[in-house]
């Protein structure tokens, strides 16, 4: 049976060690870190997403300040809240909980946070100096908790065949980038397969470690993964469940029960990437705030 990778456990510890670092930053005299979100609309999902954020802030000590925009926000008066927060010296980080209402550009949006405060590493400067190994921009924070949660269970992928399944900009992509750089938890030789690649089983065979980032669940079946293969898998779905209280559950991408007889390491859902995605953005806004300084 597969070790569990405990997101979870991993995340308190991460938490503790924030919380240190602010200490240390308000004893000197100086403020506390302050990330605010925004969230457009009434996506019951985005909501607890960014209700658990906002609730780590305050573990950590940060200040966490969420503001609400009824879905009927034009594209100009968000862009104008934004550029307001750009220009507040009492905020370090900025995200806006995608997806967006038809009628607003993420993109005009995510590219409109000033690179400085871009805590979920989505503008093109962070982007493309990730793509350079250049470690002073901001990585977004799924892929950045990832490694976070590799480098603590000290897991080798210097040297290792990493597949990542999907290429989106804010997991798969970044993901891939992050296993291939020159660093402590790079040097991987990647693949990053789509859902236009070919003969995938043939591929997540040959890996040593396979990142799924998909939105499907149960599409990593036990007959893909290569005996003591690490798993991680990113995929949160939520899928309808009457037996549950709240009439749903989550869903990964990977077939946990058949896939932890084979694998070495494991991540569950929920318990394993998500809490780290939350590590990552409090990593990215206490470096915000430490670069004020
Ligand atoms: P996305 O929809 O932007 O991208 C999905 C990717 O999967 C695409 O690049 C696509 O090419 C690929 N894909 C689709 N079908 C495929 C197939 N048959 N074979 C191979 N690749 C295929 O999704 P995303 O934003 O990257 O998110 C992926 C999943 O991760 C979702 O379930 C999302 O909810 C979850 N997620 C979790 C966290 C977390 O904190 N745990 C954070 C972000 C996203």
């Amino acid at each position: 049976m597969a070790e569990i990778l405990d997101g979870k456990a991993v995340s308190d510890f991460f938490k503790q060690e924030i919380a240190k670092e602010v200490l240390a930053i308000t004893a000197a005299g100086n403020r506390a870190p302050h990330l605010v979100a925004i969230l457009v609309g009434n996506d019951g999902g985005s909501k607890t997403y960014v209700e658990a954020k906002k609730k780590a802030c305050k573990l950590v000590g940060f200040e966490g300040t969420v503001l609400y925009f009824p879905d009927t926000i034009s594209q100009d008066e968000l862009l104008a809240k934004v550029n307001e927060i750009n220009d507040d010296p009492n905020i370090d980080g900025l995200i806006v909980q995608l997806p967006l209402p038809k009628h607003i550009n993420e993109n005009a949006v995510t590219q409109t946070i000033v690179p400085e405060k871009d805590v979920d590493g989505f503008h093109d400067i962070n982007m493309g100096k990730l793509a350079k190994g250049d470690n002073s921009g901001y990585t977004s924070a799924t892929p950045l908790g990832i490694t976070m949660l590799l480098k603590y269970y000290g897991i080798e992928t210097a040297g290792k065949h990493a597949v990542v399944i999907g290429r989106s900009n804010i997991v798969g992509r970044p993901m891939s980038i992050l296993l291939s750089n020159s660093s402590e938890t790079g040097n991987a030789t990647v693949t990053l397969t789509h859902s236009r690649t070919q003969n995938l089983k043939d591929i997540t065979l040959q890996a040593d470690i396979i990142v799924a980032a998909i939105g499907q669940p149960n599409f990593v079946s036990a007959d893909m993964v290569k005996p003591g293969a690490i798993v991680i898998d990113v995929g949160i779905t939520r899928l309808d469940d009457s037996s549950k209280k709240a009439g749903w559950r989550l869903a990964g991408d990977v077939d946990f029960a058949a896939v932890e007889k084979i694998a070495g390491k494991i991540t569950p859902v929920p318990g394993g990437v998500g809490p780290m995605t939350v590590i990552g953005l409090l990593y990215n806004t206490l470096q915000a705030r430490k670069r004020q300084l």
